[in-house]
């Protein structure tokens, strides 16, 4: 369904277990981010605070505190943007006067669910939003001062996408990328504004806060007795400078994650100047215990193939090859003989921007490590990484190392 995975939907339902099934489903239908309030008056809270970046408030009608019917009227009268699905086991003649009375109240009504939901049902209303100014976002230009106040602001959070070992499906870790909760415009993804931070050389901070962001969720999962690593990307220009090195271990040491639950991986984007500062860096973070893969390998300048003296220990083949890598014989080439080679060197492989079952197979079948891509997952934030990861191990890919 496009568009689902772009949304931040407002479950508000008192019922634990019903919320429950309602965020499944949502997960399910691929919706990017569920949020949650027990009554009206929780929902009020986020939706005034959150407000325009939830794009839909799914809503029950009977509730402690405040029920359904106030918290639409509230909603209306403060022209909150959300779309909303009312979902009740009432009678049809009253869900349907609660409607007309929503709509009354200035509410944009998607339409009605007499529970239980279902996923067709449930998909079907979503797929009615109109998402606000989503060619304004897409279109979206911001300026690199104002990337930078929303970075001083801390307004960028990590997003993870899970890494799967391609063998037994288990969850392995997670890689981050980054998201702008952006206060006016919601979901900013990250052309709108790494190419601004990555052209003066100014990527330097948004890279400490999410380091600092993943460190901490990583933690976090490893304190709950999950054996999972993060990976987070590194631009090779930002390694310029000596001190890199020591910054980066401070901040994740800081956060409490051991550096050798975190991987960074050095992603290309510019001809580099100089390589000593460069292997200065990556031995040393090397050193301290840091995972270290070269991205979007297969497309680079010439640098990383003169970083591969570096103790790299992961390769991450680019998704230009393995997307295709089922129908376009020269793609399956360059995938196989990178993983043939990465082998012979040592290192680990992913593949990222794994779309389908049949790239999963070549990949699995040329000795492949982990597979990452909209086949297993969108990148989603950390409550959702988590049922992820509680999903993955009911399906028997259990990894918890039972502390
Ligand atoms: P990347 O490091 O190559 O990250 C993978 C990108 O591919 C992500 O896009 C991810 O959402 C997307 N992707 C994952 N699976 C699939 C798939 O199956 N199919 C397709 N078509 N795409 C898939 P995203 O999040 O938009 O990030 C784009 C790029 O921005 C990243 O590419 C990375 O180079 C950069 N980036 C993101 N976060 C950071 C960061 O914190 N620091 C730095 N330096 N760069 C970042
Ligand atoms: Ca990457
Ligand atoms: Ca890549």
């Amino acid at each position: 369904m496009p568009g689902v995975n772009n949304l931040i939907v407002l479950v508000v339902e008192d019922d634990d277990f019903q919320r429950l099934t309602l965020v499944q489903m949502l997960r399910v239908l691929g919706v990017q981010e569920v949020l949650e309030a027990g009554d009206g008056q929780q929902a009020l809270a986020l939706l005034s605070s959150l407000s325009p970046l939830i794009s839909v408030v799914i809503c029950d009608l009977e509730m402690p505190n405040m029920d359904g019917m106030e918290l639409l009227r509230h909603a209306g009268q403060a022209h909150n943007p959300a779309s909303v699905i009312i979902s009740s086991s009432k009678d049809q003649s009253l869900l349907d006067s609660v409607g007309v009375m929503a709509r009354a109240y200035g509410i944009n009504l998607l339409g009605v669910i007499k529970k239980p939901a279902t996923l067709k049902n449930l998909g079907s209303l979503l797929d009615r939003h109109v998402p606000l100014k989503r060619k304004d976002v897409n279109a979206l230009k911001f300026t690199l001062s104002e990337v930078l106040q929303g970075v001083s602001d801390k307004q960028f959070e990590p997003f993870f996408q899970p890494k799967l070992d391609s063998k037994t499906e288990k969850l392995l870790g997670a890689e981050v990328l980054a998201r702008w909760y952006h206060p006016e415009h919601g979901l900013v993804y990250p052309y709108a504004f790494i190419p601004q931070l990555e052209k003066d050389d100014h990527i330097i901070g948004l890279t400490m806060l999410l380091l600092e962001k993943a460190a901490a969720a990583c933690r976090t999962w490893r304190e709950r007795g999950l054996d999972l690593t993060v990976s987070v990307n590194i631009s090779l220009a930002s390694l310029n400078d000596t001190s890199i090195a020591n910054q980066i271990t401070d901040v994740v040491r800081l956060a409490g994650l051991d550096p050798r639950h975190m991987i960074l991986e050095i992603t290309e984007t510019m001809i580099m100047q100089e390589v000593g500062p460069a292997l200065e860096n990556l031995a040393r973070l090397r050193m301290r215990g840091f995972g270290l893969s070269v991205d979007d390998y297969g497309t680079g300048y010439s640098g990383l193939q003169q970083l591969m003296r570096v103790p790299f220990t992961e390769l991450k083949i680019d998704q230009g090859f393995v997307t295709d890598c089922s129908t376009n014989a020269a793609s399956r080439t360059v995938v196989e003989s990178s993983i043939a080679m990465a082998r012979r060197l040592g290192l680990k492989t992913v593949a990222e921007g794994v779309e389908g079952q049949a790239e999963w197979d070549i990949l699995k079948a040329a000795g492949c490590d982990m597979v990452q891509g909209y086949f297993i997952a969108k990148p989603m934030d950390n409550l959702m990484f988590l049922n992820f990861w509680t999903a993955n191990n009911a399906n028997g890919n259990g990894n918890s190392n039972g502390k």
